[in-house]
């Protein structure tokens, strides 16, 4: 698919890769630029080489582009196309370098048997890459199960609140009333249409959270308090974190012991991934030494593209085992069932989505033992 040429690009400027350190100040606390919030026009500010410039040079014949950026987690220093370069897929030479990234993406291992309860961040700060449909739909499945499930809205926009068929002006209290005002993480939970599914909606106030959060005390660990009052009553909390790696990010991933993290098979796929791992590293180093990657799911996948397949590739090359089998396909099931508020095996039970959704929920919970029925 052809790509409009940027600014930049038209005056025959090579796009380079900005990068946006990350730094931990003395008292531990992660200072992050969030990403902008959107999906695949994203230009990139992670310091990532992005396939944005990839694939914009992909048609130029004999092209030799060396990119560089200081700590940069993707490096891919040449590119070579000749002209008959296809104008979709990646270019020969790999997307990621083990070398340069980080320790805590140093996967490889498989996924490791589920220890109940379970706080899992589900996290990427790209938007638009299957977070929240994620959280939903495999929070239904686990439930489905008989496992007792808690979705956990970190994401001001609320997606998995009203996909999940609650509407926040309903709601007694939110996540932001949790963070912000003191009030008692179960007060704030509502249960969901599905038994053993239950949510803690978020509302709009939640968008003030991040910078409301920053003269706090403690402002990193506030999620995690709130978790840890309700362990024991849940088999396993998912976060559904925002499409950002500021505060309310950085409190998901504090609270959570794995995160799951969701790469859709598309153009721009791996952008973020390294500065993400970063982050999860910055995390485990400062607040949270037992969180760990436990796995990739691999989303929006449609089988007719050769692209998708070769992310896939690339991905399972990397990460190895920790990138589950299940793939979830694109399917416009999946997108029509939040409109809806039902989760896919609610509102179309017998479609791909579901099957796909269902055999995530097996993998994940693989080796967990049932505590309720
Ligand atoms: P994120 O939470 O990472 O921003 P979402 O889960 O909200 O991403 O997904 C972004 C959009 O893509 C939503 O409109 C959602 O319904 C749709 N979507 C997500 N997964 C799929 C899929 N497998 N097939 C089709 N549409 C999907
Ligand atoms: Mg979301």
């Amino acid at each position: 698919m052809a790509r409009k040429k940027t600014k930049r690009e038209r005056r025959g400027r090579r796009p380079e890769a900005d990068v946006s350190p990350t730094d931990v100040s003395p008292t531990g606390e992660i200072q992050t630029d969030p990403a902008p919030a959107d999906s695949a026009n994203n230009t990139n500010n992670t310091g990532v080489i992005s396939m944005t410039s990839v694939s914009s040079r992909i048609h130029e014949p004999q092209l030799e582009v060396e990119a560089h950026a200081e700590e940069a987690v993707v490096a891919t220093t040449k590119v070579r196309t000749s002209p008959g370069a296809p104008d979709q897929g990646l270019p020969d030479t790999p997307i990621l370098d083990p070398e340069t990234l980080p320790g805590s993406a140093e996967t490889g291992g498989a996924v490791v048997p589920l220890e109940l309860p379970r706080v899992i961040a589900i996290a990427n700060q790209k938007g638009g890459v299957g977070k929240t449909t994620t959280a939903v739909n495999l929070g239904a499945a686990l439930a489905e199960l008989g496992f007792r499930v808690l979705v956990i809205d970190l994401d001001p926009q609320g997606n998995a609140t009203t996909g999940l068929g609650l509407n926040p002006r309903d709601v007694s209290g939110s996540i932001y009333d949790v963070l912000l005002q003191e009030a008692a993480f179960e007060d704030c939970i509502e249960p969901t249409a599905i038994k053993n599914l239950f949510v803690a909606p978020a509302t709009v106030d939640l968008a003030g959270a991040e910078i409301e959060l920053v003269p706090q005390i403690s402002r990193e660990l506030k999620l995690r308090r709130a978790v840890n009052s309700v362990r024991d009553e849940y088999d396993v909390m998912l976060i559904d974190c925002p499409p950002s790696l500021g505060l309310l990010t950085v409190n998901g991933l504090a609270a959570a012991d794995d995160v799951i993290v969701p790469i859709q098979c598309e153009y721009y796929a791996l952008e973020g991934l390294g500065q993400l791992l970063r982050n999860v590293g910055l995390v485990q180093a400062n607040l949270n030494p037992d969180l760990d990657i436990r796995g990739i799911v691999l989303t929006m996948y449609d089988a007719r593209t050769k692209l998708a397949d070769q992310v896939e590739q690339e991905v399972r090359s990397y990460f190895g085992a920790k990138v589950y089998e299940t793939i979830v396909p694109r399917t416009v099931r999946l997108s029509e069932a939040p409109s809806y508020g039902q989760p896919i095996i609610v509102f179309d039970g017998t479609s791909r989505g579901a099957k796909a959704y269902r055999d995530l929920a097996k993998e994940v919970s693989r080796g967990a033992t049932r505590r309720t029925g």
